[in-house]
């Protein structure tokens, strides 16, 4: 007869999985920021990344001229 299982206490979060989910959101926000308000401030790329999401931006309703 094989012996009985036994519980293996598993924590809820570990380190590295809370790294990767600030790491992720950060990234997103980021990219949420150049999609959205960027006007060449941070990408350095003229209006080139404002044109590419102009019309994202008015389907979002994002203020944009
Ligand atoms: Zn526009």
């Amino acid at each position: 007869m094989a012996a009985p299982a036994r519980s293996v206490a598993v924590p809820a979060y570990s380190p590295r999985l809370l790294a990767a989910a600030l790491l992720s959101i950060g990234v997103l926000l980021l990219l949420g920021y150049l999609v959205m308000f960027d006007q060449g401030a941070v990408s350095h790329s003229g209006m080139y990344l404002h044109e590419l999401m102009h019309d994202g931006r008015h389907l979002l309703g994002v203020p944009c001229h």
